[in-house]
């Protein structure tokens, strides 16, 4: 077993942020209840709006308009309702429409039921198949209610972003609603939900370097909102009861407020993401990569090697000390067939691997990763070991 690690896991789970840290424990001594009307609660309350207003400036919205949540899983199942309110006006939602390649928060149809989801597909580079979804909508009966669509900003195996403004402009014409997951975005590139196009955005905090366990839907504005999911006391304006946690939404606020200026840094990251590229075409020209025609986030790779069995690399590289991920990491440790790759056509995607990087990666890891591959495929060669 390696002596030092590498990881580059990022999209899994980014590690915890030392501010995100200092955070957490300066409201671990502070929990009082938010709601509580003494010092105490005014004290954990500012701690909690403090956070609002960090994560609704990633996204450029407002900070009355962002929802905490336990994930964006949950924002995503809140979301995901044919159940809504206009004001005191009841509003419904006929079907949900998301992309063959969203997550599973999203490719499940959350509290629609699979009979009121429908898939749109993607192309080859895993861009949403903007004409279909057109025909789609303009096929959907509105007697049903609006058409509500749900889909990923930027995919969380090949890093592939979708084109969300050509996209809202479609479901805006359609009379729909347009829901973004922007887990994977957040941080990696600008986000705007003021800029019209996009109705709600779902942010996950364990993805920019806060801690798991929270996460957040922000709305464009306080006109449509969903039924909530969790209902009991008044918390979150009663769009999410139960009582705040208190530390996770402190940790969230401060990695929200890094994640914005850690845009700034991701030229530097995308070096190090085309470095390990190059590194894997240079060793295994026969080697695939994801997604790569199209616009992806800086520090996402996807690629597959002839040969090369996921779960057998990923132990290879684990025991070199390189923690990396055979597709998404969100399945309790299964190791399937990608969803992704199939959508994107891809006949027997099983051999497929992701590298995702972030800001304190180092080049010193990209040479472990490097020196690990090199291995492998000596192995694969039949070779001995490389050194
Ligand atoms: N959406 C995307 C694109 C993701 O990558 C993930 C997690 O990997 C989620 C949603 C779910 O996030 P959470 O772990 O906060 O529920």
């Amino acid at each position: 077993m390696a002596a030092t690690r590498a990881y580059l896991d990022y999209n899994a789970s980014a590690p915890l942020l030392p501010l995100a840290r200092a955070a957490m424990l300066a409201a671990l001594d502070s929990a009082a209840n938010a709601s509580s009307v003494h010092s105490e609660g005014r004290a954990a309350r500012r701690i909690i709006e403090d956070a609002r207003r960090n994560v609704a400036a990633l996204v450029n919205g407002q900070a009355e308009h962002v929802v905490f949540t336990s994930s964006a899983t949950e924002a995503a199942t809140t979301l995901l309702t044919p159940e809504w309110q206009m004001g005191r006006a009841r509003l419904r939602m006929g079907k949900v429409y998301v992309s063959a390649a969203d997550h599973p928060c999203l490719l499940n149809g959350g509290r629609f039921g699979a009979e009121r989801t429908a898939h749109v597909g993607v192309n080859a580079d895993g861009i949403l198949d903007l004409e279909a979804l057109a025909a789609v909508l303009a096929a959907h009966d509105k007697a049903e209610g609006l058409p509500l669509v749900a889909i990923h900003a930027a995919n969380n195996e090949t890093g592939v972003v979708q084109p969300l403004e050509e996209i809202g402009r479609i479901v805006k014409e359609a009379g729909g609603v347009l829901v973004a997951d922007a887990v994977q975005a957040a941080g990696r590139i600008p986000l705007d939900i003021s800029a019209g196009y996009i109705d709600f955005l779902i942010l996950s905090s364990h993805k920019i370097g806060g801690p798991q366990g929270a996460g957040a839907f922000v709305a464009c504005s306080d006109l449509m909102m969903p039924k909530p999911l969790v209902v009991g006391g008044g918390q979150e304006k009663g769009f999410r009861a139960g009582t705040e946690n208190l530390a996770a939404i402190a940790g969230f606020g401060a990695a929200a407020a890094q994640a914005l200026e850690a845009l700034a840094g991701v030229n530097e990251i995308c070096d190090l993401r085309d470095e390990i590229e190059a590194s894997v075409l240079s060793r295994a020209p026969d080697a695939e990569i994801f997604g790569r025609q199209a616009a992806r986030l800086a520090n996402t790779t996807f690629f597959a090697i002839p040969g090369i069995k996921s779960e057998t690399a990923q132990i290879a590289f684990d025991l070199a000390g390189v923690a990396l991920s055979a597709g998404s990491a969100c399945s309790s440790g299964k190791v399937g067939p990608s969803h992704v790759l199939k959508a994107m056509g891809h006949e027997n995607p099983e051999g497929a691997l992701r590298v995702s990087v972030g800001p304190a990666t180092t080049r010193a890891e990209v040479q472990q990763f490097t020196a690990a591959l090199s291995s492998l495929l000596a192995r694969r060669a039949g070779k001995p070991q490389a050194a």
